[in-house]
């Protein structure tokens, strides 16, 4: 067992033959912040990187009570009928201070997380959602090398989360419901700039010509957005778990989103841009990391802080100081 179980080869096989528990192995050591863990993760990694690349990557957000656990579920269920796996990943960095929110909850998505063909991961837990993000990137990587068909990353529309989990996925759809307020929808938050398609939830009894009505506005909305692709118009549909309409019209649009892409180059020049970002992301992290680990810096925190406190030194020659320690 143990010496096993520390093997990048024997945890990497685990996952490329698909077993659940291998998986669910591998992405606990990937989200593991231990430093012998991160070695390993990374050389298991480097392993399952040949294997992935296939699944069609989808990103998932909206403000809490907009529909999306039930509308993950709706779709996950579309899609494992037409005999594709799917995996479920959120990202969520309140989740550890909350005590896990979105898909932390085990009765959510019950009919789907009980289907063989799905695997279904709550948000890693972690103090940046740089961190947070980083983490889910390569659990969407591990899916990927385990065959899984479709990825969904669900995220709260709240803070950057959104833009995080759009910088990650192929496709990223934003769900909005009527009388949530724009502001709080995240508009001004530069949603619409990310989303690749927008879908009006719960459509449905009362609430059909509002949700019609919201429809209208934001294709309007939408017309001041600069689009990220000269080939692409993020369209705005509408849907409604309860009534069951909408789900296929919106994986139709991710497939004719991925044919265009496909077509003109952009599908891969997003995915090289992608993990360009990534790395990015990664040192910064990585350098903050850093700072706060390094004990020189440490001993010197007290006194430059002091300092700012009693106005002897500025804010920014302070910060300049205990970087150069760096
Ligand atoms: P989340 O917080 O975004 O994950 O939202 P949930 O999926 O948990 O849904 C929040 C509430 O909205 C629940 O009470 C759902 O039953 C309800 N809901 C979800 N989808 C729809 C829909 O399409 N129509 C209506 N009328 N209610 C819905």
């Amino acid at each position: 067992g143990e010496v096993k179980e520390l093997d990048p080869q024997y945890l990497a096989n685990g996952v490329l033959k698909g077993e659940r528990r291998g998986i669910a192995k591998a992405i606990t050591l990937v989200e593991s912040s231990l430093e012998a863990h991160r070695r390993l993760a990374a050389r298991m990694m480097e392993k399952l990187l040949p294997h992935t690349g296939k699944a069609v990557r989808l990103g998932i957000t909206g403000v809490p009570g907009v529909g999306k656990s039930t509308f993950v579920e709706n779709l996950g269920l579309f899609l494992v009928e037409k005999g594709l796996r799917v995996a479920v990943l959120a990202v969520d960095p309140s989740s550890s201070r909350s005590g896990g929110s979105i898909l932390g909850d085990k009765t959510r998505m019950e009919q789907l997380a009980a289907h063989p063909s799905t695997f279904i991961r709550p948000s890693p837990s972690g103090r940046t959602l740089g961190g947070v993000a980083a983490k889910t990137r390569e659990t969407l990587l591990v899916c990927e090398a385990a065959g899984f068909d479709v990825v969904l990353v669900e995220t709260v529309g709240v803070g950057q989360s959104e833009t995080s989990v759009a910088t990650m996925v192929d496709f990223f759809l934003a769900l909005m419901i009527t009388g949530a307020g724009d502001e709080l929808q995240g508009i001004k938050k530069g949603v619409l700039e990310v989303a690749d398609a927008i879908a009006i939830n719960k459509c449905d009894g009362d609430n059909v010509e509002r949700a019609e009505k919201a429809r209208l506005e934001f294709e309007i909305a939408m017309h001041i957005v600069t689009p990220e692709s000269p080939s692409w118009r993020p369209p705005v549909l509408t849907c409604s778990s309860i009534l069951k309409n909408g789900t296929q019209q919106v994986w139709e649009t991710v497939l004719e989103h991925r044919r265009i892409m496909t077509q003109t180059g952009e599908f891969s020049l997003r995915r090289r841009r992608q993990a360009l970002s990534w790395m990015w992301t990664l040192i910064d992290e990585g350098l903050k990391a850093r700072f706060h680990q390094n004990s020189t810096i440490a001993g010197k925190i007290p006194e430059i802080s002091a300092k700012v406190e009693q106005e002897l030194i500025s804010p920014s020659a302070a910060a300049e100081a205990l970087l150069s320690f760096l």
